[in-house]
């Protein structure tokens, strides 16, 4: 059944090398980093396309899923697999429509937005834009190998959050094309608002082809990190800098110990039992932030000029979700979560968590700007599993107390608290892709039954 697909997409593309059927290639481009989640684990382990198609145009997107379509063949649509949630894998197999060679950067606009196909890499975008005074508003901490379209598709924010917001704030995604799946697939443009429609929602309501992606003048970085006697003071510290103004910062990372301890590489800029600040300043305020830290009682451990991302250390590779992957490498019994504290009661709400749980939770703090342009204190916790049940309790008493979570153990975009409550992603769904062949299983508001069996209420 496969071998007859894969011979006919070959003929569709004129070209069988981008048609790939080893069960080994399939596996690993089956896959992404869902096993952060021992829950996902258990659900996703296994479970694997048919084959892979790489497409080099929106013709030839548009080509495969017309074909799909008649098929009736499942079409998973895939960046780099580096999203956290399963959200690439196919759990009906089929195609995996890998994007990866779609990856030309058209232009880098004079106004500061880039125009590009949805495989290139961000860093790639990163290292064009910087060429010409520009750069990214806000990259995940995989920017070296992520796609624009994954994160367009799956991701969030990251650093640069703190000065510009996550990837949906601000009108930094101007405006996207995308294929639908249909008898005879249509190529959609969206902008403004409209583009909410797709962004994270896991290519199951269009494969996007086309990208303009907003910027940010550049700015000449420096790195900087700062140890703390005790987490408070860490805390105080980072969440003045971040909500102040005049700071100009890329990044803003705050972590308790025994969280440095995990860093092996950069170790020497971890002092035993004390906590830890990750800065990205403006090169024109690093004596002054040096100072402050100072004068905070801090001790500036390192600090030093930010040359791209060739720079070493680069302190991003311990931030935001690598945090947790580095405190994987050190005990494969962690996890996280992903949580928005109130910025008023934010130490009242930690103190709740650390006397409910103790050191199972440890507190990584990720200052991030919302869409309304206040600072909060962002987190991505790491937490010691023991059981789904002990989750999922830790999770119900964070929104007990006002903490918002964005639970990454769920394999579908209602649960993963990103979806938008006037229900456009699925209407869009509805529209694009009415046989639910693109990644089916993953909106499930598409599927009632489902919703019914799971007891989600999001429409
Ligand atoms: P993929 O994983 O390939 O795809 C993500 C989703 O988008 C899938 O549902 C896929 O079907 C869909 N998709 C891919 N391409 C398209 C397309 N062209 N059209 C439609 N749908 C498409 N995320 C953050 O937001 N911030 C972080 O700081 C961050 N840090 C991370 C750190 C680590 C160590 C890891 C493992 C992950 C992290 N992530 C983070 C998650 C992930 O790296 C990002 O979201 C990244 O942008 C995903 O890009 P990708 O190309 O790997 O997408």
């Amino acid at each position: 059944m496969s071998l007859n697909h894969a011979i006919a997409l070959a003929s569709i593309l004129g070209d069988e090398s981008r048609v790939l059927t080893h069960p080994q290639v399939v596996e690993r481009l089956s896959r992404d980093f869902y096993w952060y989640s021992p829950v996902l684990r258990k659900r996703l382990d296994g479970k694997v396309g048919d084959l892979v198609v790489q497409p080099v145009s929106t013709h030839e997107v548009q080509s495969v899923l017309r074909y799909c379509h008649v098929q009736n063949l499942p079409v998973t649509a895939r960046g780099a697999g580096t999203g956290n949630y399963g959200q690439a894998v196919p759990l009906q197999g089929g195609v995996v429509l890998d994007l990866a060679h779609m990856d030309q950067i058209e232009a880098i606009q004079p106004d500061g937005v880039a125009v590009c196909q949805p495989g290139v890499r961000l860093g790639t975008i990163e290292t064009e834009a910087r060429k010409t005074g520009w750069e990214l508003r806000c990259y995940p901490s995989t920017i070296v190998k992520a796609s624009v379209g994954g994160f367009l598709g799956g991701g969030s924010g990251g650093i640069g959050s703190v000065a510009h917001g996550g990837l949906r704030d601000f009108n930094t995604v101007r405006a996207l094309e995308v294929v639908t799946m249909e008898a005879e697939p249509q190529v959609v443009r969206h902008e403004g608002e409209a583009v909410h429609q797709i962004l994270h929602a896991w290519g199951t309501n269009g494969v996007i082809t086309r990208i303009w992606l907003a910027l940010a003048p550049a700015v000449e970085w420096s790195q900087c990190v700062v140890a703390f006697d005790h987490f408070d003071g860490a805390f105080d510290f980072s969440e003045g800098i971040s909500t102040s103004d005049s700071w100009i910062k890329r990044l803003v990372t705050t972590f308790e110990w025994p969280i440095p301890s995990f860093f092996t590489p950069v170790k020497q800029y971890a002092p035993q039992g004390k906590s830890l600040i990750f800065f990205l300043i403006s090169s024109d305020q690093l004596v002054a932030l040096e100072a402050a830290a100072r004068e905070a009682q801090g001790e500036v451990t390192y600090s030093g000029s930010y040359a791209g991302l060739r720079t070493i250390p680069l302190l991003s590779d311990y931030t935001w979700n690598h945090t947790t992957l580095w405190a994987l490498k050190t005990d494969p019994a962690y996890t996280y979560l992903q949580c928005g504290f109130d910025p008023v009661t934010v130490r009242d709400q930690m103190r709740q968590l650390r006397e409910r749980f103790g050191q199972e939770i440890l507190f990584h703090m990720e200052f991030m700007k919302n869409g309304s342009g206040q600072v909060i204190p962002g987190a991505i916790p790491l937490v010691y599993y023991t059981t789904e049940e002990r989750l999922n309790e830790m999770i119900s008493f964070c929104r007990e107390i006002g903490v918002f979570v964005a639970n990454p153990h769920v394999n579908n975009v209602e649960g993963g608290g990103r979806y938008r409550a006037d229900n456009v992603q699925l209407l869009a769904k509805m529209r694009n892709d009415p046989k639910g062949l693109l990644n089916p299983g993953k909106m499930i508001t598409f599927h009632p039954e489902e919703v019914a069996a799971t007891g989600t209420t999001t429409r």
